[in-house]
């Protein structure tokens, strides 16, 4: 399979239906609206795929590959992804915030935003005996580019060892909160020996792609199945 073959990473981010005073209600997909995404993959021929795994250029490649990553780690996924996702036997990556497993989304609740619960680790560890991985989204949030280098760096190695000691597996994935990076941020998570690391750029991602830079496809609450359909599609032709 060619270094060309798009694989399409898809961001969500909270699986429910949005709570009054939701200050981004587009990041809510209903559930019901989530199962008919993942029917049309399965339907579609899409097969999920590991993204730290098909980065490397001696993993098989399907032809018509997919990967679905969650932002932030919301409780809600356990409720409602999780199960949506067994049933069709597709793996997911969810990028936690790793200062506040059990907790709550401070850094949108700092800004006016709804409280929301997140994974605790009781959660994350059966997510994880079922396949689900794990990856990082910092200690605690925080826009990267903004914070003095050795905070920086702190975020983006301590996240990675704390989830590495509490799932007892390489922590092999990073998210760049707002997607916001820079070159020293990148070379920040090349130092702490992550494979791969997701942006918010629009498209899909390429074997062809820097890996620490790889760009995601945002998928939203208004994204019913023709648009989500068409979504992919523009994202599997489009060239960066
Ligand atoms: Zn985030």
């Amino acid at each position: 399979m060619s270094a060309e073959t798009p694989i399409p990473s898809l961001l969500y981010h909270k699986i429910g239906r949005p709570p009054r005073g939701a200050r981004v209600p587009g990041q809510y997909v209903s559930p019901g609206l989530f199962r008919r995404h993942l029917a049309y993959l399965k339907g579609h021929g899409y097969q999920g795929i590991s993204l730290p795994e098909v980065v490397r250029p001696d993993c098989p490649l399907p032809p018509l590959p997919v990967a679905i990553t969650f932002d932030d780690g919301y409780r809600c996924l356990y409720e409602e992804a999780f199960p949506a996702l067994a049933e069709v036997g597709f793996g997911a990556l969810v990028f936690l915030v790793a200062g506040a497993f059990g907790g709550a989304n401070t850094w949108e609740q700092a800004v006016g935003d709804v409280a929301e619960p997140l994974l605790d680790l009781g959660r994350i560890r059966e997510m994880q005996q079922a396949g689900i991985q794990f990856g990082s989204h910092t200690m605690g949030h925080p826009r990267l580019t903004e914070l003095p280098p050795d905070a920086a760096r702190r975020e983006i190695l301590e996240s990675r060892s704390r989830i590495e000691d509490l799932l007892q597996t390489p922590c092999r994935a990073f998210a760049y909160p707002y997607g916001d990076w820079d070159a020293p941020v990148r070379q920040f998570v090349a130092e702490a020996g992550y494979e791969v690391a997701c942006t918010t750029r629009r498209a899909a991602a390429r074997r062809t792609d820097d890996p620490l830079a790889l760009p995601r496809i945002n998928i939203r609450r208004y994204n019913v199945t023709a648009r989500f359909a068409h979504k992919l599609w523009r994202a599997r032709r489009a060239r960066p």
